[in-house]
Parts: C-alpha cells; structure tokens; sequence
C-alpha cells in the first residue's frame, strides 16, 4: 500500500510535491517502519530540495567565517590597477566605499569604546553610472575578488514585482548564497552586483512607452533588501514551489552595487546646468563627444536620477553615485596588451601550447581598437574584431604550426573578416 493508493485513476504521482514521473523524473519508495505499512514515492527532485535545506541549515550553524583583512583604499586601487585600465576616479571611489562598507561591518562586529562609541557607521550602498563595457563589473568583480568576499551578478531586467512573471527580487540573493557554497553566513557579508538598473526607471510622465511599467514596482520590491532586513529566500528562485522550504538571510551587511549606462541622462544634466554637449560634428571628434558626456555625466545628482525615472526612496539606498567614462583608442589598445588576462595574451598562450610564437604589428592592435571604438560598446567589442580574425586562423593551427611564428599586420585586420587566410599562411611563410 503506498500514497497513491487508494486513488482511483490518473498517473502516479509524488507523495511530497503532487507531479507525476513524466515531470519529475523517477520516484524513491520509502518504505515505513512497522507496525505502518504505508509506502510513499518521493520524487528526486523533492529529495534534492531537502537535502539543500539541511545543507544551508549546517552551513548556518558552521562558525562564523575568518575576520576580513581589509586592505586599505591605496592598496585595493593597487590590485584593481592590474586588471582595470583607465577609471582612475572611478577606481578612488569604490575602494574608499568598499573599505567603509567593511570597516563598518568590523564597527559592529566589535563595538569599541571610545569618544566615537555612539555614532553608527550607515550603511553606504554604490550606484555606477557610464557606458555599457567599460567596467562597471569588472571593477564589482575584482574588488570582491581582492577581498574574497562571495559576488553575484545578476540583472535588473530579469526581475518583477511580487505576483508578476518573473524572478522575484529574492533570487539575487538565492545567487549569493550559491557563490558562497550555501554558506549564508559569508553570504551574509557578500557584493551583489544588480546590472541594467537604469532599465527599471519609471516611465518619466508617461511620454516614454517603451520603458517598462513594473519597473517602479521593482524598484519598491528591491527597497527593502538594499537597507536591510531578513529575507526568505526560496530555495528554487521561484513561485513555482509552493510548498517549499526558504533559507532565511539578513541583507544588512551585504554591500549592494547597482550599475546601468543610463542612456540620455547626459542631456538631462546638460538641461540642468544650461550646457548644451558638443555634437558629432566636423570639428568634434567621436571622442571629443564621448568626452564631453562624460564631463556632464560626473556632476549627476540625486534630482537627474529622479527625472530619469528613479524613485527617491530608491536613490536614497545609494549614496555613493560612481560614474564611468568612455574608454578612448589608446585606453582600448592598453586593455588588448597590459591586463592579466588580456585577449592578445590569451591567444599567445594558446597558440604558445601548440608551438606557435604568435605577434600582432602595432599597426594590427592600433586598428583592432580602432574598430572597437567605433563599435561603440566599450571594450565588449574587443573581443569580437579579434576573434572575427582569430578564429579561422586558429582553425589552420595544423597548417601553422611547422611555421613556428605567425605575424598578424593591420592589413588582416582592416580585411574585416574577409581576410584570404591561405594567402595570409603563404605570405607569413615566405617572409619566415
Ligand atoms: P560594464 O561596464 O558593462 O559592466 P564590464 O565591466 O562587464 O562592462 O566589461 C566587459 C569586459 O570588457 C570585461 O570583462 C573586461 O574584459 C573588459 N573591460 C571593460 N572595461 C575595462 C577596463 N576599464 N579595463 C580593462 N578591461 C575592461
């Protein structure tokens, strides 16, 4: 006799979470101890949910993680310098928010006496307003990175109010927890990078139809978790699970970084002080005008996000407003050459494992920025001009490889992607 018994018709289905095992896979008989005799299937997945509960249960209970050596502001700018080319005010200003945020966490954590011992450190969350690829996550990343501190990133755009389609604000955290191996403790002192924040402006006075409606909604649901409070998590991210288990989180001690390029709040700046921007005309070069609304972009205040569609409860969780500017040519050849992980490297290394001394001319990094920058999306667009060329030549390692040594010149580059690559092989060969 199991569960299902009894009832009359239908497909059998879990005695936990009521789907059959086309949806939920195969079923476990958990068989009873006597003097009972009833049976019960159990699905894998509704065994899956339980044990991810006990497991973020002992991960809470485990002791608390290691006290946080918090470098000082000089130093973290130091480690982002290595990763991070340009940005310098940028790079300032988040590590003198980031070390606050985590002195004020150590304030609590060890009250002090003293002439200060009454004055509460608040808490600072970090608004980043700039172009999109510029390095708004880079710089969440690598400051998380240098702390080690768990990170999530995760999107505006995929979130809704409550009772809507869609994640609800709650899955940003479920991210969290998943970064820190479901140990909600280090969870709890975490970076949670929210991308695309600018795309849950309110419609400003309805003149705006293709902003989104929810996005107030949104931005109301985030209010809360930005300040500070106890949320339930749902251990599936979702609604679809009513009857499953939460995994509880305070949101007090989590540093919350939002980002979005704010398209156009330029010209609302530039309205607000009277300054009219330099066009794209003969005389100004693209990035004199990339310049120029950078400049506008880094007096924002408080009111031009609230005319962007911002609610002022909202800015008012972030305080600290960090702008980033557009990257320029020579910024873009350095993130090609300089950075750890830099694209040009990484194909040197790969190229290196098959016995490949691979070289770009000057003139070939000169131009594979130069077509990045007029792409116009930071240094995303890097990496698609270098592996529009990269790819059917790595493709030809075999062919390569005796070479010993590839060059590749601004020619192949200016080619845009239509590069004769038997010949580039042939030429490289004969000037071998
Ligand atoms: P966004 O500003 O849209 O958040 P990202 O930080 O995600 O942009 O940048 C995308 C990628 O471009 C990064 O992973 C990095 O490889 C590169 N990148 C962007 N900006 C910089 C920068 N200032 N220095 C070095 N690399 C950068």
């Amino acid at each position: 006799m199991n569960g299902n018994m009894g009832k009359s018709s239908g497909p059998v289905v879990c005695d936990l979470c009521g789907q059959p095992a086309k949806v939920v896979g195969p079923f476990i008989e958990m068989a009873p101890r006597p003097p009972k005799t009833e049976v019960h299937l159990v699905c894998g997945q509704c065994l899956q949910l339980g044990l991810t509960v006990v497991q973020a249960d002992q991960a809470r209970s485990k002791t608390k993680p290691e006290a946080l050596r918090v470098p000082c502001p000089q130093e973290l700018v130091e480690h982002l310098d290595r990763y991070v080319i340009g940005q310098e005010a940028a790079k300032m200003t988040m590590a003198v928010a980031v070390v606050n945020h985590y002195k004020r966490l150590s304030a609590l954590a060890e009250p002090t006496d003293g002439p200060f011992r009454d004055v509460e450190l608040s808490k600072s969350n970090i608004l980043m307003v700039g172009p999109t690829g510029c390095g708004k996550t880079l710089i969440a990343d690598t400051l998380a990175k240098t702390l080690d501190v768990p990170f999530a990133v995760s999107d505006a755009t995929s979130l809704t109010q409550a009772g809507y389609v869609g994640e609800d604000v709650e899955s940003l955290l479920l991210r969290l927890i998943m970064a820190a191996d479901g140990n909600v403790a280090a969870a709890e002192r975490g970076i949670v990078y929210i991308d695309e924040i600018d795309k849950i402006a309110a419609s400003r006075g309805n003149v705006s139809i293709t902003r989104d409606v929810g996005g107030e909604g949104v931005q109301q649901a985030l209010l809360k978790m930005l300040e500070g409070t106890v949320a339930n998590v749902p251990q599936a991210g979702g609604r679809k699970h009513p009857e499953q288990q939460y995994i509880q989180i305070n949101t007090s001690n989590i540093l919350f970084i939002c980002g979005g390029a704010f398209i156009g709040l330029d010209e609302t700046i530039g309205r607000r002080i009277g300054k009219r921007q330099i066009g794209f005309g003969s005389e100004a070069t693209a990035e004199n005008a990339e310049q120029s609304k950078d400049d506008l972009l880094s007096q924002v205040t408080p009111h031009d996000l609230h005319e962007y569609g911002m609610i002022p409860e909202f800015i008012g969780r972030l305080p600290i407003v960090v702008t980033i500017r557009h990257l320029t040519e020579d910024q873009l050849v350095e993130i090609l050459l300089k950075p750890r992980h830099a694209l040009i490297r990484q194909y040197q290394k790969l190229f290196h494992m098959d016995g490949v001394d691979l070289q770009f001319t000057e003139g070939a990094i000169r131009a594979i920025a130069r077509k990045a920058h007029k792409h116009g999306s930071g240094a995303r667009g890097l990496r698609s001009v270098v592996e529009q060329i990269m790819i059917p030549i790595n493709f030809r390692i075999a062919e390569i490889k005796p070479m010993g040594k590839f060059t590749i010149d601004e020619e192949t580059i200016d080619a845009d992607g239509k590069a004769d690559i038997g010949k580039l092989i042939e030429r490289v060969k004969a000037t071998a």
